[in-house]
C-alpha cells in the first residue's frame, strides 16, 4: 500500500494550488494514473477523506485520467504501446532494443477546480446580474 504518501504529495500539492489560488473551497481533483504506476484510485479516495479533514480539499471529487502503457525508441523515436506484446520491448517500427518508457508510470497532480469567495452564489451576485428594468 504506497496510495497514503501519494494521497499525502498530492494533498500537499493541492492545498498549496488553493491558497496561491485564493480558494475558499476544492471542489475537484483532476489526477493522472498511469497504467504501470500500480496506483489505485479508489486507495487514494479511501486516504483522502481522513487527510483532507478540516481543509478546504475535504469532500472534493476526483478525476482520473488513465495513461497507457507506452515506450518511445531511441533509435527512431517511434512511440508504441508493448502491451501484449509478451514482454518484448523491441521497437516494432525499426527493432531496436534501445527503447525508453515514456508513458505509464505517472502518479500526479493535473489540476484543481476551485471556488472563490466570490463565486459562493455563482450567478446571483446583484452587483454583477443584470437589473430588471420596471
Ligand atoms: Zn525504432
Amino acid at each position: 500500500m504506497h496510495e497514503l504518501p501519494i494521497a499525502q504529495g498530492i494533498l500537499e500539492r493541492v492545498l498549496k494550488a488553493a491558497a496561491d489560488a485564493n480558494a475558499a473551497r476544492v471542489t475537484r481533483i483532476h489526477i493522472i494514473i498511469g497504467d504501470l504506476s500500480g496506483v489505485s484510485a479508489e486507495c487514494v479516495e479511501f486516504y483522502w477523506d481522513s487527510l483532507s479533514r478540516g481543509t478546504p480539499a475535504h469532500g472534493a471529487t476526483f478525476h482520473v485520467r488513465r495513461v497507457p502503457f507506452e515506450m518511445t525508441c531511441l533509435d527512431c523515436a517511434n512511440a508504441f504501446n508493448p502491451a501484449g506484446e509478451a514482454l518484448a520491448y523491441d521497437c516494432p517500427a525499426c527493432g531496436s532494443a534501445r527503447v525508453r518508457t515514456t508513458h505509464g508510470q505517472e502518479c500526479c497532480l493535473e489540476a484543481i477546480d476551485i471556488e472563490t469567495p466570490d463565486d459562493a452564489t455563482p450567478g446571483r451576485d446583484p452587483a454583477t446580474e443584470p437589473r430588471a428594468t420596471p
